[in-house]
């Protein structure tokens, strides 16, 4: 009988441990991809980018003799119904560590038992699944540090090879069309900014990883933090979307040993440490990690003046507003930007980070619900192992050194330069004509100056302490 493939955010042949136990025993495979609430649910950008990556994941198992059946609804059903079609007597998946793809697949898991039908989840989306990573007393790690000391030199499986060619059923159940689904419909921005910047796939993955390490990684270092360069791997929609394996990154990285690769692995060991705390502490999706936080004065009204002046990149504080008009314009914002702009959000203008996670989740193409969680958190504050809140960043200071030639604030903010680059005026072609903004506007006045909004945010942190 033939075994379901059912695909989520592990859009890969390679290294694909589900994929390879299905090929092995030479059974037909049916792969499936469904859309269901929780991924109806996802914001305008991860949307549309899923979509992209749907449709080169199709090409690439049809190159394989295979085929992406695409279908809508409650994923237990949709399986109970396919296997009624299809005669399948198994379906494997690669495991999700958020609460609610756990809860769900728990349920499917059940329910498939039930009905005699083999369920079986691999792993595949982390280089170490959460609870293989635990502290010498046996919980898990709350600090980084010493979780990346205890996995550095851990020995890893081999990544796997892509399978061969993969056995097809004797007929193919009904598929729905992928423009039907309709995916990029909420990006009002106009998909072309966002699509003129973002290669989606399998293969343009590998490409841009074999890229960063031959000619990226011995410099990722020194240049990870200078915003205007493109010296960092860029893997993360990838990663997102397990376009690439992780496992394969952090062994290729390993194998080369040098400092920029093993930096570079350093950063992949966040994004599991952001994993095993949304494993073990899911709250931090939702709330403040660290309790005490709970009763912070943060703003928390979405429509307030500075809310909306934040959103629209219009600050008045150029790299703030730089870092958010790339992400708006490329679905993607340099790292040290994001922290910046946080700060600003969390701390100059005291609104809750929650507001910017939300604003995040509907702009990033490699939206990912645990580094986006704690990266907000750890810049508020709030969260595990997080910079101290009267870490305020400076966005001057930060400019000067990690943009000292302004090519970045150039890059982006269009007012007051006689010749805007193309980049720098897409932005004024990709907001909605509701923003109302013109790049032959003068560039605003910050909504909050820097000393002052410093000073309020602090005043506030030590009112609570005392
Ligand atoms: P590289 O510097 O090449 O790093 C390699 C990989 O390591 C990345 O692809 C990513 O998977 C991982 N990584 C690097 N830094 C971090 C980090 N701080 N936390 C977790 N993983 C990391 N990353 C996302 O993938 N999705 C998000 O939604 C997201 N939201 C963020 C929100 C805030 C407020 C902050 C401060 C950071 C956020 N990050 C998020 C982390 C980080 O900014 C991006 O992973 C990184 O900029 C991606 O670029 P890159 O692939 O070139 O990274």
């Amino acid at each position: 009988a033939p075994i379901i493939l059912w695909f989520r955010r592990d859009l890969r042949l390679a290294d694909h441990p589900a994929l390879t136990a299905a090929a092995q025993g030479g059974r037909p495979v049916i792969p499936v991809f469904i859309l269901d609430d929780e991924t109806d649910a996802l914001g305008a950008a991860p949307k549309w980018r899923l979509g992209q990556g749907l449709e080169r994941f199709a090409a690439a198992l049809e190159n394989k003799g295979s085929r992406l059946i695409l279908r809508r609804g409650k994923a237990q059903e949709v399986l109970r119904k396919l296997i009624r079609e299809t005669g399948a007597g198994a379906v494997y998946w690669s495991r999700l560590y958020d609460p609610d793809s756990i809860a769900r697949d728990s349920a499917v898991k059940k329910a498939l038992e039930d009905d005699g039908i083999e369920a079986r989840s691999f792993a595949g989306h982390l280089v170490f699944e959460p609870w293989t990573v635990e502290t010498e007393s046996g919980g898990h790690y709350k600090v980084f540090s010493p979780m990346w000391k205890s996995v550095r030199n851990r020995e890893i499986d081999a990544p796997l090879p892509e399978p061969g060619r993969l056995n097809a059923p004797e007929s193919w159940p009904g598929s729905d069309a992928l423009e039907d689904w309709k995916l990029g419909a909420a990006m009002n921005r106009g998909a072309a900014v966002v699509q003129d910047h973002c290669r989606p796939g399998e293969a343009a993955a590998q490409e841009r990883f074999d890229w960063f390490m031959e000619e990226a990684a011995e410099r990722y270092a020194s240049r990870r933090d200078m915003v205007a360069q493109d010296a960092t791997s860029g893997l993360s929609e990838y990663l997102s979307l397990g376009e690439i394996s992780a496992r394969r990154c952090w062994a290729v990285a390993q194998r080369d040993g040098g400092k920029g690769a093993e930096t570079f692995r350093k950063e992949l060991a966040w994004r599991e440490f952001a994993y095993q705390l949304m494993y073990h502490t899911p709250r931090i999706l939702s709330g403040n990690w660290r309790e005490e936080w709970d009763g912070f004065p943060w703003n928390e009204d979405e429509r307030f003046r500075e809310v909306q002046r934040w959103k629209h990149a219009r600050t008045g504080v150029r790299l703030v507003d730089a870092g958010l008009r790339e992400m708006y314009v490329t679905g993607r914002m340099h790292n040290r930007a994001r922290m910046i702009v946080a700060s600003y959000l969390t701390k100059h203008l005291m609104c809750h980070w929650k507001i910017g996670m939300e604003w995040f989740a509907d702009c990033l193409i490699d939206w990912d619900p645990a580094s986006n969680a704690m990266g907000w958190q750890w810049v508020a504050g709030s969260g595990p192992d997080a910079a101290p809140y009267f870490r305020v960043f400076n966005p001057e200071t930060q400019a000067q050194k990690f943009d000292p030639d302004e090519t970045y604030l150039k890059r982006w903010i269009a007012e007051g330069q006689v010749d805007p680059g193309a980049e720098a005026l897409s932005y004024f072609d990709a907001v909605p004509r509701s923003w109302n903004l013109s790049p032959d506007d003068p560039y605003s006045e910050p909504v909050v100056g820097l000393k002052e909004g410093r000073e309020a945010a602090l005043a506030a942190y030590q009112q609570r302490r005392s």
